[in-house]
């Protein structure tokens, strides 16, 4: 039944913590996370078509545009795995994309459920991102303060290089931030027109963010 499908969406600015959690709660929840950037990224390192299309943006800490966006997506969202419903992080990020989505899940007799919002100060933004590091190969996520890795410059998953992403320079988290205030912030007010934005402190530590979170679904 449609109405048993669970769809969450992750929005925050860059750095909030929105991948991290989304990583923490899909199993509690029994959903896939769905990644647009990650997916951007997974395309740029196999060098396919859609990787070289995205690449060209996402360097600059430029939107990648709807259409390529929203194509990507919908696609994703049609695989046996989300049947359930499904966790979506860093989708949708301008209001084309989320009246697309309406659009989309209204002909099939969906909904949104929930949009949590995480909330987080400019210089915690800044501090995060310029921190981060991340795993060439399976993206997990390091801090080189808060979370270093076990052996400095390898991953502690699967042993892999451990890098700075290209969009985590100090010139392109600015381009990235004011893209958000710009563009995607607007969307809390769209989803809170129809109530189901809940504010999620993103400063409280991971683990208090995660059980404030789970506490929502019940
Ligand atoms: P962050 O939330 O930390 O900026 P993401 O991994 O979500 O990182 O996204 C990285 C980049 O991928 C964005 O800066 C943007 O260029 C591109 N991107 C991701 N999702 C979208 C989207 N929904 N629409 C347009 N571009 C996107
Ligand atoms: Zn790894």
């Amino acid at each position: 039944m449609a109405g048993d499908i669970l769809k969450v969406i992750m929005m925050g600015p860059p750095g909030s913590g929105k991948g991290t959690q989304a990583e923490l709660i899909k199993n509690h929840l029994g959903l896939p996370h769905i990644s647009t950037g990650e997916i951007f990224r997974e395309n740029i390192r196999k060098n396919t078509q859609l990787g070289q299309r995205a690449g060209k943006y996402i360097e600059k800490g430029q939107l990648v545009p709807d259409e390529l966006t929203c194509e990507m997506l919908f696609d994703r969202i049609e695989d046996e795995d989300c049947k359930e419903g499904y966790i979506l992080d860093g989708f949708p990020r301008t209001i084309e994309q989320a009246e697309r989505l309406d659009k989309y899940l209204t002909e099939r007799g969906h909904k949104i459920d929930k949009v949590l919002n995480m909330s987080i100060p400019d210089q915690e933004v800044i501090r995060r991102l310029s921190g981060r590091r991340v795993c060439s190969n399976c993206e997990e996520i390091y801090h080189i303060d808060d979370n270093p890795p076990a052996k400095e410059g390898l991953c502690n998953v699967c042993g892999s290089s451990v890098i700075q992403r290209k969009d985590d320079l100090p010139e392109i988290i600015k381009a990235r931030l004011d893209t958000y205030y710009e563009i995607s912030q607007p969307l809390i007010s769209y989803y809170n027109r129809s109530g189901l934005v809940t504010i999620v402190d993103g400063t409280i530590g991971k683990t208090n963010v995660t059980r404030f979170i789970l506490s929502l679904f019940g």
